[in-house]
């Protein structure tokens, strides 16, 4: 029998300081705690179940890069014998450009690290201000090319569109500078802000800064409706596939352990806060607190805090929901296969006036957002919620 593919999330908390608008689960002046806490990871992994074929691993944070190559060395070769035998397909791993915490790519490189995720945000050095973010745009330049000569070749950048002050010629002056490095791919975040953008402008409210959730902006605003499409053609002109809402590869640069989610598959995630998923009906997650997180740990103990299983009716709503983020969009006969019942007919009367509306499209066996729709995730979305919303569904 072929052997299930499984995905590795490594969840490293660490930060200079920790942003206050933040809300990952991070810790900020810990830095010296990186040794205890690279063991914890190991005394985790060697208590966690290793199921299927290990294909991806993923170092997310807080900011990952605060470790260095001997210790994501260190976690790599223990995944590799929880999972032997296997190919890796992608190991990532998210930097941030600041030079004062220059990440150690040549022993990240040495480690096995394949890919890296790069925090640039912006090349404009305004809306590096406006967003805190501790590393100027000639920093940013700076650490995508030691990373490229320290033979990385494949290199993600994220950048921010929706800034206040941020005009569309700007977003485009800066999305063109980004391509000027050849990033391999590209994600584009829409800001979200918890204050209208006078608000913002005002006194400095940190706190009232939200990007964790990173979807496309709303309809109400057209600025940052015009920057997502603008990104759609500067991005396809340039070659790059548009093959997630906020994701676009240059050939066969795909982020395969994002797909990996986005595709539903299982997941085991090890770390303060990291979530898990097993393929079929339960989620899990690990305390969020980093002293708890060591402590658990250190007893041979998985650091669990808590786990839910997934009704049908929510894993069908999720199957739509990730699956609408793909821009190939849903498999009807897939979706049938596996939950018994096609989308199209469940939800008739929402789904006929979404696709009346323009926001989704229903081409042969596929259904897949439109442009339109793209800019609209969250309103399609609610065609499909069962009736009533569950509190699972609701916390998505
Ligand atoms: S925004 Fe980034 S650097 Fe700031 S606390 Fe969050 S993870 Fe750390």
């Amino acid at each position: 029998m072929t052997p299930v593919p499984h995905h590795l999330y490594v969840h490293v908390p660490f930060c200079r300081l920790v942003c206050a608008y933040c809300d990952f689960v991070t810790v900020g002046g810990r830095a010296d705690d990186t040794p205890r806490y690279t063991d914890a990871l190991l005394d985790e992994l060697a208590v966690r179940p290793a199921p299927g074929e290990l294909r991806t691993v993923y170092f997310g944070g807080g900011t990952p890069s605060l470790l260095s190559g001997v210790q994501v060395g260190r976690v790599i070769s223990a995944a590799r014998e929880r999972w032997p035998d296997v190919a890796l397909e992608e190991v990532t791993l998210e930097a941030n450009p600041s030079q004062r915490e220059a990440p150690d790519w040549s022993g990240l490189r040495a480690a096995g690290v394949t890919r890296i995720s790069l925090g640039v945000q912006s090349l404009r050095e305004t809306d590096l201000v406006a967003l805190a973010r501790g590393h100027s745009a000639s920093e940013a330049r700076g650490a995508f090319a030691s990373a490229r000569e320290s033979g990385f070749e494949n290199i993600s950048i994220d950048l921010i569109y929706g800034i206040p002050g941020q005009s569309l010629a700007d977003w485009r002056a800066g999305l063109e500078a980004a391509l000027e490095l050849g990033p391999d791919h590209v994600s584009c975040y829409a800001l979200q802000l918890a204050l209208s953008p006078d608000e913002w402008a005002a006194p400095p409210r940190p706190g009232a800064l939200r990007w964790r959730n990173r979807m496309v902006p709303r309809q109400d605003d057209e600025l940052a409706s015009d920057q997502y499409r603008l990104t759609e053609d500067v991005l396809a002109a340039a070659g790059y596939r548009h093959y997630e809402l906020s994701s676009w590869a240059l050939p066969d640069r795909e982020a395969r352990h994002n797909s990996a989610y986005w595709a539903r598959r299982a997941y085991t995630g090890i770390g303060a806060g990291a979530h898990s998923y097993d393929g079929a009906a339960e989620r899990s997650w690990n305390v969020r607190d980093l002293d708890a997180y060591l402590l658990a740990a250190e007893t041979g103990e998985r650091p669990i805090a808590d786990r839910e299983v997934l009704d049908e009716q929510i894993r069908a709503f999720e199957a739509i929901a990730l699956g609408l983020r793909r821009v190939d969009g849903i498999s009807r006969t897939a979706f049938v296969g596996e939950f018994g019942h096609d989308p199209m007919e469940r939800y008739a009367a929402g789904v006929a006036a979404t696709v009346r509306n323009g926001l989704l499209e229903v081409e042969g066996d596929v259904i897949r957002l439109t442009s339109n729709g793209r800019l609209l995730a969250s309103e399609v979305l609610v065609a499909f919620v069962p009736e009533p919303p569950t509190g699972s569904a609701a916390r998505r």
